[in-house]
């Protein structure tokens, strides 16, 4: 994600414009500084991916004025491309960088300071000490309505990484799966999606009785006919993650199989056609939940519909029973319905769909027909 940052000339108008806004909604909820250790809420604000250590590295933003970011030494040379967004509070090996923090943000007696989620408890007790007098909350309530709103150039890139992902698909299913371990088959869709320019996330390959289990490692597992087996996988562009699963059958399904899959079929649709502005989360989840209870398989849907997409593979908003949430127009989420039947089968589609001003629309198109392979 940072492979640019050596050049010479690059863009920060956009990490510029997300500083000001998160500035803005420090100010409309009175907080007074955002803390944000290394995470995608960084990479998100400041541009800069790093890598989470024991030692500290976190952006300090006040509600307004200057921005500044705690770095340790070694480290520093990374950031001075962005020094235009935020000062440098560079620390020594033997300095303890919480007191750097102290000192820079002074009395902080009544103040609020609001920490992501993501920065260890390691400094957050220690930075609790050294700040005294201070209200802690969480940044959730500051950051989420950035991240869950993409802009249209995070839509573009999602939509480019789940193009991508689909070409891998359509080039993965042409080759027969049976005598594969799941490891293999896993490996030989990752290097597809690697060669559409695409980092991996992750990927789970679960087939016969494995793919009633929605998260399963993969494994030693010989494929074989008569199988199921779900693909469940992600590439990122820029940070960015597609996510994507797709059920495929070795050797012709019985009636069982094809009843499971349409319904999972509809069910993913009927979760579609419920997207729009203004409608709860959980009326998502519904549509689907309603649809494949009515066909007998309630118990077997097991997770909720979905989960927001972005730098996250699992973000804001989630599309479950409970949250009340109204959808807004540049949201994007999973739809991803499944049906497992322990020690037998699972099915599970499932897609990323972006909410827009007239509805749902998904950010991939890998076939969604049933796809019976050697
Ligand atoms: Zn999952
Ligand atoms: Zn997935
Ligand atoms: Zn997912």
């Amino acid at each position: 994600m940072t492979a640019t940052d050596t050049g010479s000339a690059i863009d920060l108008s956009i990490n510029k414009d997300r500083l000001s806004r998160a500035q803005a909604e420090l100010a409309r909820q009175g907080v007074d500084y955002l803390l944000v250790g290394i995470s995608s809420d960084l990479f998100y604000l400041f541009g800069y991916e790093g890598h989470a250590s024991e030692r500290l590295t976190m952006l300090v933003l006040p509600r307004s004025g200057a921005a500044a970011v705690v770095v340790p030494k070694l480290e520093s040379p990374l950031l001075r491309s962005r020094e235009a967004l935020a000062g440098l509070l560079v620390w020594e090996e033997t300095e303890a960088p919480t007191a750097l923090v102290a000192c820079h943000i002074g009395d902080a007696v009544g103040k609020t300071i609001a920490v992501n989620d993501h920065l260890y408890s390691s400094f957050l007790l220690k930075l609790q000490d050294a700040i005294p007098g201070a209200s802690w909350i969480s940044a959730n309530d500051t950051l989420k309505p950035l991240r869950m709103i993409k802009d249209a150039r995070e839509v573009e890139l999602l939509l480019e990484a789940g193009r991508r992902t689909d070409v891998a698909w359509e080039e993965f299913i042409a080759s027969p799966l049976s005598g594969l371990t799941e490891t293999q088959a896993m490996e030989r869709l990752v290097a597809l999606t690697r060669a559409q320019g695409l980092d991996i996330g992750f990927g789970i390959c679960a087939s016969g009785p494995n793919a009633a289990s929605p998260h399963h490692h993969s494994g030693d597992r010989v494929i074989k006919h008569g199988d199921s087996v779900v693909f469940d996988w992600g590439g990122t562009l820029e940070g960015y993650t597609s996510d994507v699963t797709r059920t495929v059958h070795v050797g012709e399904p019985d009636e069982e199989f094809r009843r499971v899959y349409a319904t999972v079929l509809a069910a993913n649709q009927a979760a579609l056609d419920a997207v729009k502005p203004g409608v709860a989360c959980q009326e998502v989840d519904r549509a689907a939940r309603t649809l494949i209870s009515d066909a007998g398989y309630g118990n077997a849907f097991l997770h909720r519909l979905g989960h927001g997409l972005g730098l996250d593979v699992h973000e804001e908003p989630y599309l479950v029973e409970g949250n009340t949430m109204p959808l807004a127009a540049g949201m994007v989420f999973s739809d991803e319905p499944g049906i497992y039947l322990a020690g037998r089968l699972g099915v599970r589609i499932e897609d990323a769909v972006v909410c827009t001003e007239t509805g749902g629309m998904r950010l991939n198109e890998a076939t969604r027909e049933l796809v019976v392979v050697g």
